[in-house]
């Protein structure tokens, strides 16, 4: 059964300090038509204040799912954007708040979308935003760019709703259906291990210092999003690598064969 957008798009809070915030995040998706509020390791919850925060949509409190990690509360997802208050590091693909909805709505219809928030006080970790496939950033005043986080949910909700409403009004959106899925989240997380164990048996990542070229294969990896055949096909791949590095007895060397030792 084809999914609407309010059924498979959902709203990651992670690690929230303050109550009030998650009560004001369930009001602005319930106000947008949007249902799901997923909780990764909140700081005060069940609250009285996220309660009154919420008013009328404390019934999305209620249907909250709480998680431990931001990995479980995207484990099924296809398609995971990061909201992110400033520039990173290692730039990533990026969505306008626009583009971000068009393109939550459109893929709803395929797998469920994830939409993550981070802390109050330091947003998301890299670790965290190296989980998505994109970023996006609410294009606000450069001097002080940070909103609130119950704020920054309500852009992003209405961004989805315009986008829902459009395509309901018979807009120009649609996903290029593809004759696979994408793969999903906890599957592209199994690939990076698989991934990281095989170049560290072949000598080509340093055990010791191993994070940026994961980041930055993980970037690659985000941008290109491999169907669910794909991924199969690469860690297929990757055993067969493993295979042939322990057939011939040991590890391998940077830019070399496999060699003993
Ligand atoms: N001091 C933190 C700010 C966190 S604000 C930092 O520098 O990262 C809390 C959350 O609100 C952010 O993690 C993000 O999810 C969201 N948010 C706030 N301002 C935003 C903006 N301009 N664009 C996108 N998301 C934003």
């Amino acid at each position: 059964m084809v999914k609407s957008a309010p059924d498979s798009i959902r709203f990651v809070l992670v690690n929230s300090a303050h109550p009030g915030n998650i009560g004001g995040a369930a009001r602005a998706l319930k106000n947008m038509g949007l249902k799901q509020l997923y909780l990764v390791a909140p700081r005060e919850f069940p609250a009285a204040n996220a309660i009154w925060r919420a008013a009328g949509a404390a019934d999305l409190l209620d249907t909250a799912v709480v998680v431990e990690t931001l990995e479980e509360a995207v484990a099924d997802c296809g398609l995971v954007v990061a909201t992110s208050a400033r520039e990173r590091r290692i730039p990533w693909p990026m969505l306008t708040p626009r583009e971000c909805g068009a393109r939550a709505v459109a893929e709803a219809v395929v797998h469920p979308v994830a939409v993550v928030f981070g802390r109050e006080d330091r947003g998301l970790t890299n670790e965290e935003l190296q989980l998505c496939n994109f970023h996006v950033h609410i294009p606000s005043n450069p001097d002080y760019s940070s909103l609130n986080l119950a704020a920054a949910v309500q852009v992003l909700a209405y961004e989805v709703r315009m986008a829902a409403l459009e395509k309901e009004q018979g807009g120009q959106l649609s996903y290029a259906e593809w004759d696979r899925p994408p793969a999903k989240s906890s599957d592209m997380e199994l690939y990076f291990d698989h991934l990281q164990r095989a170049l560290t048996e072949l000598g080509f990542i340093d055990p010791d210092n191993p994070r940026q070229t994961m980041a930055r294969l993980r970037r690659l990896f985000s941008r290109v999003r491999p169907d669910d055949m794909e991924l199969g096909i690469l860690r297929g791949m990757l055993t067969a690598i493993q295979n042939h590095i322990h057939r011939s007895g040991g590890r391998g060397r940077p830019g070399g064969d496999a060699v003993d030792g």
